[in-house]
């Protein structure tokens, strides 16, 4: 999966950049975080 570099914003196949910053999924978090909210609905729903 394509990652980005934290450091330089440049993209890369590895987990460590040229520049030797970390590099990171370039798109994960926002996923994620939409997950956990519509559990977060689901649980209050059924509690409800
Ligand atoms: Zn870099």
């Amino acid at each position: 999966m394509l990652k980005k570099c934290t450091k330089c914003n440049t993209y890369t196949l590895k987990d460590v950049c040229k520049c030797g910053g970390k590099a990171v999924s370039a798109h994960p978090p926002k996923f994620s975080m939409i997950k956990e909210q519509k559990y977060g609905k689901y649980r209050r729903q059924a509690k409800a």
